[in-house]
């Protein structure tokens, strides 16, 4: 078989290249190693409620802005309802032993004035909190369309300013630092390790408007599969790709499980970095660029509990999600020797979207907990596969979601009620279903310490993609997708196009 990208991967990051690629003319295959495609906007079901795995809410889908020009321009959002979820629409933020409430609300405005309200002391810590993000996307071109795309790819670094260190110099309120650094739930960086400038990356999107899909995650997915097979490009699952095949020195194509072999001028790569080393021929990476992928620092990972509560509650009326954090110390600390109970705990509701009346009863009660993980928490099982994992484990499996339940129907009990598992997820969960190192959540960590590889690698034809190279959530791995296109197709004239 022949083509001229192959796209590895189907997640957001690889849709997106390939959907660009195909529209430029592009003849593109996309191979995915799952049975299906979609990576971690991928859907599962349980008692015919369809849970979201890597997808609750996202910014840039307003109008304009990059999420939205990037849909439009890849022929997808016709096909897909978006859900802005208004200035009204908050994050709930409670604290452990406390009964304070914050609202997060998903508007500059909003936002600072419920602060203000909650902390009249520290207004002028809220003021330069905020005003230090917007100026630090001031300059940012996936904010600000109108500015050119190469310079700031070409010169993007994450700058070494502590986020710790900055909220040390405005504020020592344990209750606001907190709400200010939780953003950093949504990028999974130990507070100690966190930049200021990938915070305001990722904290002004949501800032600045959040927004759901109807059908989830999956609805993209879809939409973007549409897309593609209307256009020719060719899709797999349950193709691993083992080697990426080298000649005279640059890409000649992608060799897959049990031997089939693609030929190909290039090759995007959207899987982790650290698994791309042993499908390159020796010789072929430099030894410090090796030890670089391989030495990468994760992001965090997670716990969770896929539920019915015996109530239905509807996030789309005011709360997107409920999360509680610990009401002092660092929200996300570096290791998991603390209690396991006291660590930041989320709940959201499938209903994150008008459904049709047959599916309201099914899924109005579907519950999604997430908790933070560590690799450690499950490194005693990390020898064993899915199909093969010993009692312990499953009874420590039944153990966390026990105490997750519990925490839950304490705090939100009146909200959903009591809350039937139906299906959990470890950090194990993670590291083999979605092909993530360490069960990282958002693959390599985008930290103070830390130079996340460039698209661009040694073997001339080959790309990276994806969380792990310039940003994470599915807006940032969704912008990756485009800049490893745009290095095929032209950088500054694919974003001329794309904001056009
Ligand atoms: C629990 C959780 C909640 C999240 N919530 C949100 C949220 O609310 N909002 C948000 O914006 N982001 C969220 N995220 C993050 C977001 O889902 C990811 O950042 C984004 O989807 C990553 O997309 P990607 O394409 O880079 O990678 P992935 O989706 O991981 O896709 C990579 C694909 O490559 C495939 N692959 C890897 N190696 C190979 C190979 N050798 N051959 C073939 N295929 C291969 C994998 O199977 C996978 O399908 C969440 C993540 C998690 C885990």
């Amino acid at each position: 078989m022949k083509a001229d990208v192959v796209v590895v991967g189907s997640g957001i990051a690889g849709l997106t290249a390939a959907a660009l690629l195909t529209r430029k003319g592009k003849k593109v295959v996309v191979v995915e190693k799952q049975p299906s495609f979609g990576g971690s906007l991928r859907q599962f079901k349980r008692k015919k409620i369809s849970f979201d795995v890597g997808f609750h809410y996202t910014g840039c889908l307003g109008d304009g802005e990059v999420l939205d020009r990037l849909w439009h321009y890849c022929g997808v959002d016709s096909a897909l309802s978006v859900i802005p979820l208004g200035v009204e629409g908050y994050d709930r933020f409670e604290f452990t032993g406390k009964p304070d409430v914050v609202r997060g609300y998903f508007s500059y405005e909003k936002i600072i004035s419920e602060l203000k309200d909650q902390y009249p002391q520290e207004r002028r810590a809220i003021d330069t909190y905020f005003s230090e993000v917007q100026r630090i996307c001031s300059t940012v071109p996936f904010y600000h369309t109108q500015l050119p795309l190469l310079p700031f790819i070409r010169g993007y670094k994450a700058r070494p300013t502590s986020l710790i260190r900055f909220l040390d110099s405005i504020t020592h309120n344990e209750q606001l630092r907190a709400v200010l650094a939780a953003p950093a739930f949504l990028y999974g960086v130990p507070l100690q390790q966190a930049s200021l400038e990938v915070h305001a990356l990722v904290a002004h999107g949501y800032y600045s408007g959040a927004y759901t899909v109807a059908g989830g995650g999956q609805a993209i997915v879809d939409s973007f599969l549409s897309v593609l097979g209307t256009a020719g490009a060719q899709l797999f699952t349950e193709s691993s790709v083992d080697s990426i095949l080298v000649e005279k020195g640059q890409v000649a194509g992608v060799e897959i499980e049990g031997g089939e072999q693609i030929r190909c001028q290039h090759v995007i790569y959207t899987g982790h970095p650290a698994t791309l080393v042993d499908k390159i021929p020796a010789g072929v990476f430099r030894p410090a660029y090796i030890h670089r992928l391989q030495g990468l620092k994760n992001s965090l990972s997670m716990f969770a509990v896929f539920g019915k509560g015996d109530r239905s509650f509807d996030t789309l009326k005011g709360v997107l999600n409920y999360y509680l954090l610990p009401d002092r110390g660092d929200i996300l600390p570096e290791n998991n020797t603390g209690p396991r109970n006291m660590r930041p705990m989320m709940l959201t509701s499938t209903r994150t979207a008008p459904l049709p009346q047959e599916l309201l009863q099914e899924e109005q009660n579907g519950i999604i907990l997430l908790r933070l993980g560590y690799w450690q928490d499950v490194m005693e099982f990390e020898k064993s596969a899915p199909a093969d994992r010993p009692e312990k484990y499953e009874r420590f499996k039944d153990e966390i979601a026990a105490e997750m339940i519990q925490t839950a129907e304490q705090r939100w009990g009146d909200i959903c009620g009591n809350i039937e598992p139906l299906a959990v997820g470890t950090p194990l969960t993670f590291r083999d279903e979605l092909a993530a190192p360490e069960g990282c959540a958002y693959g390599a960590m985008h930290c103070l310490d830390q130079f996340n590889p460039d698209v661009r690698t040694r073997l001339p034809g080959l790309l990276l993609s994806g969380q792990s190279t310039l940003m994470t959530g599915v807006a940032g791995s969704s912008i990756s997708g485009l800049v490893s296109a745009g290095e095929i197709l032209g950088i500054e004239s694919l974003w001329e196009d794309v904001r056009r």
